[in-house]
């Protein structure tokens, strides 16, 4: 009789609780309040000779060439002082989540277009497209991104319902997803951990850091990101990016969502 308790407890909390797995990618995503997405510069709002926005940028992320603003996703910490500073009002964080490409060139945007990651080829989605088993290396990180790549792992986001884990051992793993800059300390076991990876293998660069250096951009210390070193397969920006970006990447690689809602 007492050990029927904890059970018809354990019955209660899940009736109460109910489904706590998100329904995305079926249904859009509900983002926090601060979300900040894509940034969307307006030029026709930027005023003549103005530089406040490529002042206060932390990461030089933003540019102004020929009066065009152009702004480095890979760099951009989405912090966001070019927004505040702009005394015309020309940039705007709007709550655009899909972020993820293909290519480092994609995530430099000199208008509001971003072309977003297109899908493995078919042979590649036959080989992982429903079991993706990923190693996490944080090179240098500071546990930003790394937490946010823990999270995908929880009940609400459940991503191995779509196939794709963290492994432990890079023997058993398709790919690395990199954190961190690559920080001089951490150069060697990068590419130690690369070279145990079994081929064909896959490389993500996750956040500004491990794009482009982020914060530390240029420091002695570290190498600028991942594509220092490796090829890499799909780039995640944001300081960190949200985990819907993140799945949103990942699905985005496998071919696992329907592009026919994406923004034009
Ligand atoms: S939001 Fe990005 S582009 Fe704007 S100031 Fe911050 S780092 Fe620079």
């Amino acid at each position: 009789m007492t050990s029927e308790i904890p059970v018809l407890n354990v019955v209660a909390t899940q009736l109460r609780q109910g489904h706590r797995t998100i329904p995305f990618p079926d249904a859009p995503p509900t983002l926090p309040e601060r979300f900040r997405g894509r940034p969307v510069p307006n030029p026709a709002q930027c005023p003549p000779e103005c530089q406040a926005c490529t002042e206060v940028c932390p990461t030089e992320a933003i540019t102004r060439v020929n009066g065009r603003i152009r702004i480095d996703l890979g760099r951009c910490l989405f912090c966001p002082e070019c927004e505040r500073s702009c005394p015309g009002k020309a940039i705007r964080f709007t709550r655009e989540y899909r972020l993820a490409t293909r290519t480092r060139e994609d995530l430099v945007m000199t208008g509001e277009a971003l072309r977003l990651a297109r899908a493995l080829d078919e042979k590649a989605r036959r080989l992982w497209g429903r079991s993706l088993k990923l190693r996490q290396v944080s090179a240098g990180g500071c546990n930003a991104c790394e937490a946010d790549v823990n999270v995908l792992n929880t009940v609400v986001f459940d991503l191995s319902r779509f196939g794709i884990q963290f492994v432990a051992s890079p023997r058993h793993a398709d790919g690395l997803l990199v954190t961190g800059p690559v920080t001089e300390n951490m150069r060697v076991a990068l590419l130690k951990t690369y070279e145990a990876v079994p081929p064909p293998k896959l490389v993500i660069a996750m956040g500004a850091c491990a794009i482009s250096g982020g914060p530390h951009v240029d420091h002695a210390d570290q190498h600028n990101g991942v594509g220092t070193f490796l090829p890499v397969d799909l780039f995640i920006p944001g300081c960190p990016p949200h985990p819907i970006t993140i799945l949103d990447g990942l699905l985005r690689l496998l071919g696992r969502l329907d592009e026919s809602t994406d923004p034009a």
